[in-house]
C-alpha cells in the first residue's frame, strides 16, 4: 500500500504555503498516537508508576509549568507583512533555570514544543545539569525565507519573549533550522534593549561573542560516546561496524564524521529530506557535506544508490543513528529494525510501541535524553564561561563533555541491570528520581 501523507498528529498547524510534504514526514498504517506531548507524558507515566510515584506527584510531572505564545507580524522583502506564530513552553524549572533549544519548523504546534519541553527537563536531569527544561518554536518554513527575513522573524521573536526568558530564567539556544547565526541575534535583540552585551541569555552561540568551543560538534560528540559505550557493553567493535544515519543537519552530518574519524566506523548510509544514500563500501560523510552544499541535497554523490528515509532505516547495518524528526520508527516499522544499537541523536524519534517491539528483538536504544544529551552539556559548558567570562580550551570542553556522558550512560545502564527494563525507561526512572528529590526538598508553596 502506498504511504499516505499524515501531519504527525490530530491538530497540527497547516504548513505553510508552498511546503511539499517530504517523504519523513510519510507514515503509513501507524496505528499508534504521533502526538508527541501524548507521547510524552506516556513515557512520563511508564517510569513514574515503576518508581510508584503518588498520583499528584505524576500529575506535576506531566504538566507544563508556562506556556507563552505569541502572534507577530514580520515585514517581508515583497514588502507584504506576515503573522507568525511562535510558542516557548516552559516545563519544569525544579532543578534550576529552564533551559532548551529554539525550533524553525513549518510542522511546530503548541503540543510539539510541550513535548521537546517536557523531554528536555528529563534530559537535563539524566546528564546531571543543573537545569530545568524548556522548548521554543515558531511555524515558518525557513528554507523559503530570505536571510534578512529570517533575521527579522528572529529578533521579533526574541523581544516577544523577552519576558519570560534571560540569563538567570530561561537560556534558549539552537534546534531544528535554527543555528549560530540565529542565536547571534537573539542575544543582539537582547543586549541592545538591556543597554549592555549579556551573553548568557542564549547558548551556541558564535564563538566571537561568548559562545563554546566545541558545542557545534557537541550533540554529535556526546552521542558517539554514548554509541561507544554501548558497544563496549555489548562487546560490539565500533571499528569498521556499519552505520547509518537518517538526517544531515548538524547532529546527524558530526555523528558520521566523529564515527568514522574517531571511532573507525564505516558510514554506509546517511539522508536529508530529499531522501538517502546507501554504499557498501562506504563513504566520507566530509565528501557528501561538499555535495550536499553544493547540489542542496546528500542524494547524488558519487558511488552510492537512492534510498528513501524510510527504507534507510530498515538497512542491515550494525549502528543506526536517527537524527532528524520525531516519530520515525513507530509499531508498523520497528520489526524490520535490523541494527544492534540505535542512537537518538533527534528528539523523539521513536514510539513507545516501537521502544518494546526493538526491546523484545533486542535493539538497544540509546534514548534521546541521555543520547543526544551532549548539546545541552556544552550548552551549559557556554553559560558557565559566559557568566564567569573565564572561556576553556576545546581539549578542556571535550574531556569534561566524555566525562558527564560517560557517567550519565554508566547511571542508566546500571538502572537497566538492576530493574531489567530498556534503556529508556531507565533513564526516566534516573531522571524522574532527581526531579522528584528537587521538589521533595523544595516542598509545593504555599
Ligand atoms: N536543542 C538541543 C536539544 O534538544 C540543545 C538544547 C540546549 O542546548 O539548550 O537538546
Amino acid at each position: 500500500m502506498a504511504p499516505k501523507p499524515l501531519s504527525p498528529c490530530p491538530g497540527y498547524a497547516p504548513l505553510t504555503s508552498g511546503h511539499k510534504t517530504t517523504d519523513w514526514e510519510m507514515t503509513s498504517m501507524v496505528k499508534e498516537s504521533l502526538n508527541p506531548f501524548e507521547i510524552a507524558r506516556e513515557q512520563v507515566d511508564r517510569a513514574g508508576k515503576r518508581l510508584k510515584l503518588e498520583p499528584g506527584m505524576l500529575d506535576i510531572l506531566k504538566h507544563p509549568k508556562r506556556e507563552l505564545t505569541v502572534h507577530f507580524p514580520v515585514k517581508m522583502d515583497d514588502g507584504s507583512i506576515k503573522v507568525f506564530t511562535g510558542y516557548r513552553v516552559q516545563y519544569n524549572d525544579a532543578r534550576g533555570p529552564f533551559k532548551g533549544g529554539i525550533r524553525y519548523h513549518w510542522n511546530v504546534s503548541l503540543d510539539e514544543v510541550r513535548a521537546l519541553s517536557c523531554w528536555m527537563t528529563w534530559k537535563c536531569a539524566v546528564m546531571g545539569i543543573p537545569y530545568g527544561g524548556a522548548k521554543g518554536g515558531i511555524i515558518c518554513n525557513p528554507k523559503e525565507m530570505s536571510k534578512d527575513e529570517l533575521e527579522r522573524m528572529t529578533r521579533r521573536y526574541a523581544s516577544e519573549i523577552s519576558i519570560i526568558i534571560g540569563p538567570m530564567k530561561d537560556i534558549p539556544a539552537p534546534d531544528v533550522y535554527t543555528d549560530s547565526q540565529t542565536m547571534a541575534w537573539i542575544m543582539d535583540t537582547l543586549s541592545v534593549n538591556a543597554g549592555f552585551a549579556v551573553t548568557g541569555t542564549v547558548t551556541g552561540k558564535p564563538v566571537s561573542i561568548g559562545g563554546s568551543l566545541g558545542r557545534d560538534e557537541a550533540t554529535a560528540r556526546g552521542a558517539m560516546y554514548t554509541t561507544r559505550e554501548a558497544c563496549k557493553k555489548l562487546k560490539i567493535n565500533p571499528r569498521g561496524a556499519t552505520v547509518a544515519v537518517q538526517g544531515f543537519g548538524n547532529a546527524g552530518y558530526n555523528y558520521a564524521r566523529l564515527m568514522q574519524d574517531e571511532l573507525g566506523s564505516k558510514i554506509v548510509a546517511v539522508s536529508d529530506s530529499k531522501g538517502g544514500i546507501y554504499s557498501e563500501k562506504g563513504f566520507d560523510p566530509k565528501r557528501v557535506l561538499t555535495h550536499k552544499e553544493k547540489t542542496g541535497s546528500v542524494v547524488g554523490f558519487a558511488g552510492t544508490k537512492k534510498v528513501s528515509n524510510e527504507d534507510l532505516l530498515e538497512l542491515d547495518v550494525d549502528l543506526l543513528a536517527p537524527s532528524a524528526l520525531e516519530n520515525q520508527i513507530t509499531s508498523e516499522n520497528a520489526s524490520r529494525i535490523k541494527a544492534k544499537i540505535s542512537t537518538e541523536c533527534a528528539n523523539g524519534p521513536t514510539t513507545p510501541e516501537a521502544d518494546d517491539i526493538l526491546h523484545k528483538k533486542g535493539v538497544l536504544v540509546i534514548p534521546d535524553i541521555l543520547a543526544n544529551g551532549g548539546g545541552v552539556t556544552v550548552s551549559y559548558f557556554e553559560w558557565v564561561q559566559d557568566l564567569a567570562n573565564y572561556f576553556w580550551t576545546k581539549k578542556e570542553v571535550d574531556e569534561k563533555l566524555e566525562g558527564i556522558m560517560t557517567r550519565a550512560f554508566e547511571a542508566v545502564w546500571t538502572m537497566r541491570d538492576e530493574k531489567k527494563i530498556d534503556m529508556r525507561q531507565a533513564a526516566y526512572m534516573v531522571a524522574i528520581n532527581r526531579v522528584v528529590e528537587a521538589y521533595r526538598w523544595r516542598g509545593i508553596y504555599p
